[in-house]
């Protein structure tokens, strides 16, 4: 079949659906317009040119193209058809999630170049990552440069032999997995650092898993060796047991001993990445639009949202339009942990950029489109299906509180927690989901990096709940909003005063506890009966008070013979709400007439207690 090639550059791959109008077909004033989907064959052309498929057949025929309707037909070729039939071909704007998820990319072999290792450094608390990473930081940066290595930065790039190594600090092995789990693939080896003088310990085993499990070369760096009670041979067989068998034992483990501190055994770590690196040979194609993840992000007051980037494929370029997980933007500036301003950044290269119009989260997948609107309308789908699933869960927690008070009299306080920084929001969700008052828990439906905006009052309307902005604010317009529809937002900077002031919301949520306290006592003198009305006992007040509306015990000989309420209390003939000690009464029991000279009635009261 002399088809002709699908477009050499770069193709789509996956089955695109059609959209609510008639395929390939829309129409403006006037203007014939073919929307063109990757993907589309030539008889979802003949539809959306209003021909039979026999026409589009002998047409591209006339085109040197022999094909049957089925074929999928390159874009090139369908603009001809469409040109010719008086249509202007439009690019679909892409807005469903799934199809734009399983919408790949196919590269062409010539294309792929080699690109640096990116290096993870995981570990146990303690035992030396920060320390590892700034050694190396320091040591391969141009002397006078180095004064800007003193904040924490997620990702950087060495230069060694020409080569270039990628570093990134794990943002956690939980968070790592879950990266993995989105299908970032942003590592291509561990380094795991494991004290000498410490040895195996739980979250080394935990780096350990996170990084089999994404089937990665380790290193194992046994760290802290200028260290006098540094075992060495104790870690290599507590991790033998792991799997980890160095290669000096047979095994396939490559251990480097060094001293993150003293700078000693660097080299020899760096020269094993390079050679896992040459072994494994790592490509991009740096011709496509960029692909990558996120590595962190925050909220900078003159900055607006900055993200680090990883790039795993394409080229990122300064005016790029891009999509990052829920929000997107144009790359307005790129630099590196050095500050060093780039207007390109290509596969394996980890960059901070601005020009986001909100924070993403870490793991986040960001991708370039050739035009605004698409990676508007992406972000803006995405932001909404994400509104929906928040909306069911908030909803359901709601359904689940409902019912919890009916058996177990459970509630809880929804809440959103908006931040400048991921730490503090983690810290907080950490915080206040520990808060357990009697049963009162709070549900965070929602905690993410950026300023309070629209999107966050309607959840919060929709699912009750409070927004708590820590270092952050909500813009006029957003706190109007929030006003009007009666949500509420807290305004915070210092963690544990959130803490305190959640706890003494859940305590006004509770519903209050009761206790029974009796307030008085009476003597049954003498009885009465009354037709219709029962037993009317002649009482004596001997203790406290008697009030109408107490709830009575009727004890007879130290035993409780009935409890209930009263159904009448009077002072001679007249109704009373109360008698005290030294006055006597009269009263009946509701639906009790058993009463007896000599039985004690004792009234008591519900009496509200404070929680603690
Ligand atoms: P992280 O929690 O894994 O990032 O560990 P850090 O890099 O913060 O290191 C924890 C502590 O170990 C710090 O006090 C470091 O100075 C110290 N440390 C790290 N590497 C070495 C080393 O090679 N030798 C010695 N003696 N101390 C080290």
């Amino acid at each position: 079949m002399a088809k002709k090639p699908m477009k050499p550059k770069q193709s789509f791959k996956g089955k695109p659906q059609s959209q609510s109008k008639p395929k390939g077909e829309n129409k403006t004033a006037g203007e014939k317009i073919l929307i063109f989907k990757p993907g589309m064959t030539a008889a979802d052309v003949a539809q959306g040119l209003q021909i039979t498929n026999a026409m589009i057949i002998k047409k591209l025929m006339m085109l040197g193209i022999m094909t049957s309707v089925n074929e999928v037909l390159d874009r090139d070729t369908i603009e001809l058809l469409a040109l010719e039939e008086g249509f202007k071909i439009q690019d679909e704007v892409i807005t469903d999630l799934a199809r734009y998820d399983e919408m790949e990319i196919v590269d062409n072999e010539e294309d792929m170049v080699s690109r640096p290792p990116i290096v993870t450094v995981m570990g146990h608390v303690d035992h030396g990552k920060t320390t590892l990473l700034d050694t190396i930081r320091k040591s391969r940066v141009v002397a006078g440069e180095a004064g800007g290595i003193t904040q924490h930065i997620g990702a950087y790039q060495v230069v060694r032999n020409g080569k270039k190594i990628t570093f990134i600090d794990t943002p956690g092995h939980a968070a790592f997995t879950e990266m993995r789990v989105r299908g970032a693939k942003v590592t291509d080896m561990v380094v795991l650092v494991v004290a000498a003088d410490d040895g195996v310990m739980p979250q080394t085993i935990e780096a350990l898993d996170h990084a089999k499990a994404a089937n990665l070369p380790i290193i194992v760096a046994v760290n802290k060796m200028d260290k006098r009670d540094a075992n060495p041979d104790h870690v290599m067989t507590e991790l033998s047991n792991y799997g980890l068998v160095p290669e000096k034992w047979g095994g396939s483990t490559p251990y480097v001993m060094i001293s993150a501190l003293k700078n000693e055994g660097i080299t020899e770590l760096l020269d094993v990445i390079e050679l896992i690196a040459e072994i494994d040979e790592y490509k991009a194609n740096p011709k496509r639009p960029a692909r990558g993840t996120v590595i962190e992000a925050f909220l900078d007051r003159g900055r607006g949202p900055v993200a680090t980037l990883i790039v795993e494929t394409g080229t990122l370029k300064i005016g790029d339009n891009i999509v990052v997980g829920n929000t997107y933007g144009k790359i307005r500036t790129m630099q590196d942990d050095l500050k060093r301003r780039y207007t390109e950044a290509e596969p394996s290269q980890p960059i901070e950029i601005t020009g986001l119009n909100e924070v993403p989260q870490a793991g986040d997948i960001f991708m370039v489109f050739d035009d605004e609107k698409t990676v508007r309308s992406i972000a803006e789908e995405r932001q909404s299906r994400q509104r929906e699933g928040e909306l069911k869960a908030a909803k359901k927690t709601t359904l689940d509180s409902m019912l919890g008070d009916l058996d177990a009299q459970e509630k809880e306080l929804n809440i959103i927690i908006k931040g400048d920084v991921q730490g503090s929001i983690e810290a907080l969700r950490g915080l206040l989901e520990k808060i357990d008052i009697q049963g009162l828990h709070v549900n965070v439906v929602r905690g993410g990096v950026g300023a309070i905006t629209e999107n966050d009052i309607i959840l919060a309307q929709a699912s009750k709940a409070i927004i708590i902005g820590f270092n952050v604010r909500p813009a006029m317009n957003v706190k109007q909003m929030a006003d009007s529809l009666g949500v509420e937002i807290r305004l915070y900077n210092i963690i544990y005063r959130v803490q305190e002031d959640i706890e003494a919301a859940l305590k006004g949520m509770l519903e209050p506890v009761f206790e029974e306290v009796v307030i008085g006592q009476a003597e049954v003198r003498e009885t009465f009966k009354v037709s219709k009305i029962g037993t009317i006992a002649g009482c004596m007040v001997t203790d406290g008070v008697i009030r109408r509306e107490s709830l009575v015990r009727l004890i007879r000989e130290g035993i409780v013979v009935y409890e209930g309420k009263l159904a009448s209390l009077k002072r001679f003939k007249d109704d009373a709400k109360e008698v005290r000690t030294g006055f006597e009464c009269g009263l009946s029991i509701e639906n009790f007439n058993d009463i007896k000279i000599g039985d004690i009635i004792e009234a008591s009261q519900m009496k509200e207690v404070e929680v603690k």
